[in-house]
């Protein structure tokens, strides 16, 4: 680690960079047009495409897909069959929050009625 000058990523050079990118300028390039003390062009260029050096375009970016959803035999958040409200559920199996099964305790074991 060096201690030189390190100013912040504005939105503005983040987004500037990608485009630069995507249109499949080099590293060295974008560093020439930045003329900056960033510590590595390459390594903000892998946090902002989420991982390693993936190639992202501005519209791409936009359009990325959300999360898969948690394998099914895993922990994750899961939307309770009852109430519908997304909670941390142990496995597929786990669809109802702790919520509704305390009420299903307090009334004969009947999940949400509806
Ligand atoms: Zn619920």
């Amino acid at each position: 680690m060096t201690a030189g000058i390190r100013r912040l990523w504005t939105p503005e050079e983040d987004q500037q960079m990608l485009d630069w990118r995507a249109e499949g300028r080099t590293m060295v390039w974008i560093g020439a047009q930045l003329a900056s003390n960033h510590p590595s062009i390459s390594t903000r260029l892998a946090i902002l495409n989420g991982q390693g050096h993936v190639r992202l375009s501005r519209t791409q970016q936009k359009a990325l897909p959300p999360p898969p959803p948690p394998h099914p035999s895993k922990p994750g958040l899961r939307k309770c069959l009852c109430c519908g409200l997304t909670f941390p559920s142990s496995h597929a199996g786990n669809r109802i929050c702790w919520r509704c099964k305390q009420r299903s305790v307090s009334d004969n074991h009947r999940f949400c009625p509806g």
